[in-house]
């Protein structure tokens, strides 16, 4: 790409992310490392550090840049943490969560998405992110309990496989909504055996497929 990716990461963390009230140094300095023209294909990566989100390919996208800072934010990631994501995509939200010093584990439904991706952590030598092709609505069982939780597509309602494998305390957050790439961002907390729901706000995502999703 013609321009220093380096200087243009810093710009779309200091406008987009800081200057829309991101603050997570941890969420921020991420962001500022990752190069994340590397998770859109060659034509692309021009447009990476862009303030939208971009097509990924199998009519996905990587999401805009402060959605993925703003949800990352709200589950207040620390190193350690046992992370499950789904929807791994490019693989770009996952790289995140991983910089953040956490065990990522992610589930992703189409195959080509989930070998380019796999590739990805591969090549950046992230062996902190484990990946598995199948329904993510139902999550990753055998893993569970999870201290966080990302959906990072859209669906119907909270997924009941997933506030199962949420641990005690926890966080999760969903797009959930009525009508397909309109969604709420809930961020759903639990502590001592109670469970509490945030809406953050309007979203839009690609669909939740699933089991327990569209
Ligand atoms: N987090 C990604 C962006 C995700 S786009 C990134 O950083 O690039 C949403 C992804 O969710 C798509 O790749 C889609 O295939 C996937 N998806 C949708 N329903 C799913 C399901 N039930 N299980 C796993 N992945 C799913």
């Amino acid at each position: 790409m013609r321009v220093d990716p380096k200087r243009t990461r810093e710009r779309m963390v200091r406008e987009q992310l800081e200057g829309r009230g991101v603050s997570d140094p941890a969420v921020l300095s991420a962001m500022r490392e990752i190069p994340r023209h590397i998770f859109v294909e060659e034509a692309l990566a021009a447009k990476a550090y862009l303030d939208c989100p971009l097509p990924i390919g199998e009519g996905q996208t990587i999401s805009q840049p402060y959605v993925v800072a703003l949800m990352t934010e709200v589950l207040q990631v620390r190193p350690g943490m046992r992370v499950l994501e789904i929807g791994t995509g490019s693989g770009y939200q996952a790289t995140v969560l991983a910089r953040m010093g956490a065990d990522v584990y992610t589930v992703e439904r189409i195959k080509s998405l989930f070998f380019a991706a796999r590739q990805r952590f591969l090549d950046m030598r992230l062996f902190s992110v484990r990946c598995k092709l199948d329904d993510g609505t139902l999550g990753w069982p055998d893993e569970a309990p999870f201290d966080r939780i990302m959906v990072t597509a859209g669906g119907p309602n909270l997924p009941e496989p997933l506030l199962e494998q949420l641990g005690d305390p926890g966080r999760l957050v969903i797009p959930v909504g009525v009508s397909r790439g309109n969604q709420n961002l809930l961020l759903v907390e639990k502590q001592d055996g109670e469970v509490r729901k945030t809406d953050l706000g309007g979203v839009s995502f690609v669909d939740l497929v699933g089991a327990h999703g569209w």
